[in-house]
């Protein structure tokens, strides 16, 4: 009798432990599912996940390209980049983005310019506008004047020290930028209207699709350069929506005009 509830135990432990194990991984992204069932191939789902969205993506461009002809010609539009530089796919966007003829924003980490210099040196001599995002990733909801030096200022002066420009724009990590940002520091807090979540997928044309149905006059596009998929949608991206009419300007151009 004792060995029966001893096995009923374990079994019904067993289950528990299944169970937590199986809402744990509904509770994580795309992504992360992807890194824990090993590494599949990128390519493979690039390709597939492409194929797939062919009918939706050129729905979608038709729509637009029928409006664009209706009149609409010139419409402002901004791609930001977060979290950057990356030591690989920085240089790959710049690339694209140098033989596109198009500008973007970089709000880059203190951290990650001290890591990749030439990489800033490089964003900057290309005429991109360069936006500060913390020195380390922190939030800046509740910051006082110790937060702001060591994790604001601080990013500015080596950003400014490193590629020429002084960053009037700030994108706070988490997107919350208390009130005494924009008073202690004279600079502009930048959220975003457009979030394709290209963190969270391994499927670059996911991101597409996402940006493409909600693209407008004006937009903040949110995106980071630490992945090729991102790199990769921004491209398609732009390549879609200069089709559509859209200009592709840096946010000083959005939020100053
Ligand atoms: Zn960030």
């Amino acid at each position: 009798m004792k060995n029966r509830y001893k096995w009923l135990k374990i079994m019904t432990g067993g289950l528990f432990a299944a169970y937590l194990l199986l809402t744990g991984y509904l509770f994580l992204c795309d992504r992360e599912k992807e890194n824990l069932m090993g590494d599949l191939q990128e390519t493979v789902y690039w390709q597939s996940g492409a194929e797939g969205s062919k009918s939706t993506d050129q729905e979608n461009r038709n729509e637009k390209v029928m409006s664009t002809e209706s009149g609409e010609e010139g419409k402002k539009i901004a791609l930001t980049f977060d979290d950057g530089p990356h030591p690989i796919y920085t240089p790959m966007l710049l690339d694209g983005l140098r033989k596109r003829g198009v500008k973007v924003t970089f709000f880059l980490m203190g951290s990650a310019v001290e890591n990749y210099p030439d990489i800033v040196e490089q964003i900057a001599e290309d005429g991109h506008l360069i936006g500060n995002h913390t020195f380390h990733h922190v939030s800046l909801e509740n910051a006082d004047n110790n937060l702001i030096e060591a994790e604001v200022l601080s990013a500015n002066e080596l950003i400014e020290e490193v590629s020429g420009q002084y960053p009037q724009f700030i994108r706070p990590p988490f997107g919350q930028c208390g009130d005494q940002i924009e008073s202690e520091t004279g600079m502009i807090c930048v959220l975003w209207s457009i979030d394709p979540l290209d963190w969270c997928t391994p499927d670059a044309s996911k991101v597409v699709q996402r940006v493409l149905a909600n693209a407008r006059e004006n937009g903040i596009i949110l995106m980071h350069d630490q992945y090729k998929t991102s790199v990769l949608a921004a491209f398609t991206i732009i390549d879609q929506l200069q089709k559509e009419g859209y200009e592709f300007v840096t946010v000083d151009e959005i939020l100053l005009d």
